[in-house]
């Protein structure tokens, strides 16, 4: 992984063959202390899981791809869960045939390149546990 640190203090990120998304960017925020940013990145990975939430549930139902698919958008944020940074991604791939998959983002490997771009924020954003939907959401009153 190849990191500019811009002089506007936005991340430039360009991910090589292997490396695996979410935990590449949880590094990157660990080392540059990021606890509250926007995310962006395209590129091509394989071997991705993705998941839709069931709320009814308050679970994740899961799919995994080994194929090779443009990740054609993903978007997400950095925040802080229990005093680490926490990454939250959703995607859109699309595949050989055209089709456009996508949902929550859990993990990647990158099969092409990715570039990714982190744009931090003045504030930290903050998860607690949110009772009704079962996930960790923002804690906006929390946050400073
Ligand atoms: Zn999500």
């Amino acid at each position: 992984m190849e990191i500019l640190k811009s002089s506007t203090d936005v991340y430039v990120l360009k991910l090589s063959i292997g490396e695996e998304v979410s935990s590449s960017l949880i590094s990157v925020a660990e080392k540059y202390g990021i606890y509250g940013a926007e995310v962006q990145a395209i590129g091509a990975l394989k071997d991705f899981e993705i998941g839709y939430y069931q709320l009814n549930k308050k679970q994740y139902k899961r799919s995994k791809y080994a194929e090779i698919a443009e990740l054609i958008s993903c978007a997400g944020n950095i925040s802080e869960k229990d005093g680490k940074p926490f990454i939250h991604l959703h995607a859109t791939f699309g595949l050989q045939n055209f089709q456009v998959i996508g949902g929550h983002l859990f993990s990647g490997i990158v099969a092409v390149s990715m570039e990714a771009i982190i744009r931090p924020l003045p504030e930290k954003l903050l998860r607690k546990f949110d009772e009704v939907t079962g996930l960790f959401l923002w804690d906006l009153r929390e946050t400073s």
